[in-house]
């Protein structure tokens, strides 16, 4: 099964957050986005607390959160007050919350200053923040950068996708999966023409292959006939292999209309 990751979006609607060179809920709902996209890509279902400027209680958002029962909690905020750097929030319990601050702070560091990774305790020594203390998956409170200083606003501006990117390694890292691979490659078809078929259908596939060789937009040939064999495999796979799809042998729909369309733009 995926891994989950619930993704805090701070603020929102007529709360603002802090408000200076930027505004926290604008720059939140932009970073949540940004990770979201990446995380995805590695194959992590996510939940984000809002996908629009609207706003959110807490004990909404908490309760959203334990309901999708995530691997991993992050809440996305931005700071005020003087100030410079990162800083992350962590479970006074300690445990994968303090791991988890630990691998994005790690990976924050090497983009901008970090003021290092903490905990606020508040009333009876409980965790300060709600989206720690309630959610049931450990959890981290993320504060990047100031948004009161200039240059601070200055660099989540032009790099809030660079700062959701060292939230994404954090969290990857984590979780156990692996970022030195690329993410896998998208599936063209799932379904249709494959190896050891022998209809009509294959035959017009592997006229169309041969027409493309030709033409040289595909490198291999094959025996005209109905069979769909190694010479017609290796076709398929060298052009969804050229086209940045997984190699699954299988030349479906999508496959027989991007290849009429390769060979349309030779022709013309
Ligand atoms: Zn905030």
């Amino acid at each position: 099964m995926s891994k989950k990751v619930f993704i805090g979006v701070g603020h929102g609607g007529t709360d603002s957050g802090a408000v200076k060179y930027i505004v926290e809920k604008e720059y939140a709902l932009k970073t949540a986005f940004a990770l979201s996209e990446i995380l995805s890509k590695y194959g992590v279902d996510f939940k984000l607390s809002r996908t629009q400027d609207i706003d959110t209680d807490m004990d909404s958002k908490v309760a959203m959160c334990n309901k999708y029962a995530p691997d991993l909690v992050v809440d996305i905020h931005f700071n005020a007050g003087g100030g410079q750097g990162f800083e992350v929030y962590y479970s006074r319990v300690g445990g994968t919350s303090k791991t988890l601050a630990n691998n994005i702070n790690t990976e924050v560091k090497k983009i901008m200053s970090s003021r290092g990774v903490k905990t606020k305790l508040g009333n009876g020594s409980t965790d300060y923040f709600a989206i720690i203390r309630e959610t049931a998956a450990p959890a981290v409170l993320l504060e990047g950068g100031f948004v009161d200083t200039k240059s601070d606003a200055d660099f989540i501006k032009a790099n809030y996708k660079k700062l959701a990117e060292a939230y994404a390694k954090g969290i990857l890292k984590t979780l156990g999966i692996s970022t030195a691979a690329s993410p896998a490659k998208p599936i063209l078809d799932k379904t249709g023409y494959k190896k050891v078929d022998k209809t009509i259908g294959v035959l017009s596939l592997k006229e169309l292959l041969l027409t493309a060789k030709t033409l040289g937009v595909n490198k291999y040939g094959m025996d005209k006939n109905k069979s769909f064999g190694t010479g017609t495999l290796n076709a398929v796979n060298y052009l969804l292999g050229v086209w940045g799809y997984q190699q699954n042998g299988i030349a479906g729909e999508n496959f027989i209309k991007r290849l009429h369309n390769e060979i349309e733009n030779k022709v013309k």
